[in-house]
Order: structure tokens, then sequence, then C-alpha cells
């Protein structure tokens, strides 16, 4: 599959998720924009550093930003499934200038639900494998099955700035269904279920979609 991918849907709709699954086992580069930022905070890195408080507060780091990171790492590439990013027209726009796009997984979840699973999410911070202590907890009392680090709450799954995160959503990204439906390239997908069941239904829309 040398696709170019976007996973769309708010927070807590199981994107990470599926794009580790998709990406590891169909060969494909799993570019998460969250996962590259937070990483670059920890490293304190003049981009991270930049872009903290604006992910503290649950706000999206500026569009120029981003593509410029994006940018960066694409360039020239194909196969990337692109998790979490674009988040706004501006970026959307953008990236059809560095990739083109296949196909566009919109994973549709209701509030009540994302908001259960943000709440119950811990992550690793060594590894960045991503656990839900109700759904998929870890096997050894919150530590890492694949290489045993405590794992952590991210700062921003605190009920606070989930709230928030869901906001800017709503405002900023869901206008991006209609900006790809337009295109005929958005497939819908029903998220509330099992990550077993919304892999499965990417794999098989996925299939259909091949032209
Ligand atoms: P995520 O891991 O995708 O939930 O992203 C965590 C945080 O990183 C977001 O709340 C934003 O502050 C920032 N972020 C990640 N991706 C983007 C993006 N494409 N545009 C702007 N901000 C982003």
């Amino acid at each position: 599959m040398k696709k170019n991918l976007v996973l769309l849907g708010p927070p807590g709709a199981g994107k990470g998720t599926l794009a580790q699954r998709l990406a590891s086992e169909h060969g494909l580069l799993h570019l998460s924009t969250g996962d590259v930022l937070r990483d670059e905070v920890a490293r304190a890195t003049a981009l991270g550093q930049r872009a903290k408080d604006y992910m503290d507060r649950g706000e999206l780091v500026p569009d120029e930003l981003i593509l410029s990171m994006v940018k960066e790492r694409v360039e020239g590439r194909s196969g990337i499934l692109f998790d979490g990013f674009p988040r706004t027209l501006a970026q959307a726009e953008g990236l059809e200038k560095i990739a083109p796009i296949d196909a566009v997984i919109f994973l549709e979840v209701d509030k009540d639900t994302a908001v259960k699973r943000l709440s119950a999410r811990r992550i690793c911070p060594k590894c960045g494998a991503v656990y839900n202590l109700v759904t998929q907890p870890p096997k050894e009392d919150e530590r890492c099955d694949r290489c045993g680090t405590k794992l952590i709450q991210r700062d921003d799954d605190k009920p606070e700035v989930i709230a928030r995160r869901f906001e800017v959503y709503m405002r900023q990204s869901a206008p991006l269904a209609r900006y790809y439906e337009e295109k005929g390239l958005l497939i819908r997908i029903d998220a509330g279920r099992s990550p077993e069941e919304v892999y499965a239904a990417a794999l098989r829309a996925l299939r259909d979609d091949r032209p």
C-alpha cells in the first residue's frame, strides 16, 4: 500500500491506535504531528519551546510551524500516513503542495465516548505505545508491555484541557471533513467500536476504494 493517507477525527477517536497498526502492517511512514511536537518539547528544541504553550492550553500550534515541520519530514517520500494533520484548512491547502493525498479516513465518534477514552489513556513516554486503562490495560501495573517504562498521562488529557481541545476541533478541524468530501476522498468510519473492528473496517474501505 504505497498511498498517502490522512486520518481525521476528534481527539479520542482512535487516530493514533489505528495509525500505529496500519503503518506497521502496511509499511507506511506514520507521521503524527502531535508525537513529533511532544518529542520536540521533550528535547527543548526551538520548535518545542514555541509549541509548548499552545499544546498545554489545548490550542493549535501555528500553521506555518506545522507546515515546515511536515515538509521537512515528507518531501520526496510516498506511503505516508498523516495522523493529526492537517487540522486547519490552511494546513490542508499547504499539504496539497507537499504530497498528493489518495484517501482520508474520517473516524467518527460521539463526544462522551471520546472523553472517556482520553481520560483513561496512558502513554509510554519512551516508545510511544498507547494504552487504555479500561479497554486495553498494560499487562503489568501501569508499565509499558514493550519496554517496561512507567506509563504517564498526557498533560493535555486532563479534563479542563480535553474540553478546550474539543472546542478547537469543532471550530478549526471539523470543516475538513466537508473539504475532503467535496474532493471525493473522504471515507467515513464508525469509530465508536473496538480497535479491531475499526481496523477491519478501515482496511475494507481502503480496499474497496482502490481504483
Ligand atoms: P495530538 O497528539 O494529535 O492530539 O496533538 C497534541 C497537540 O499538539 C494538539 O492539541 C496541538 O496543540 C498540537 N498539534 C498536533 N498536531 C497539530 C497540527 N496539525 N496543527 C496544530 N497543532 C497541532
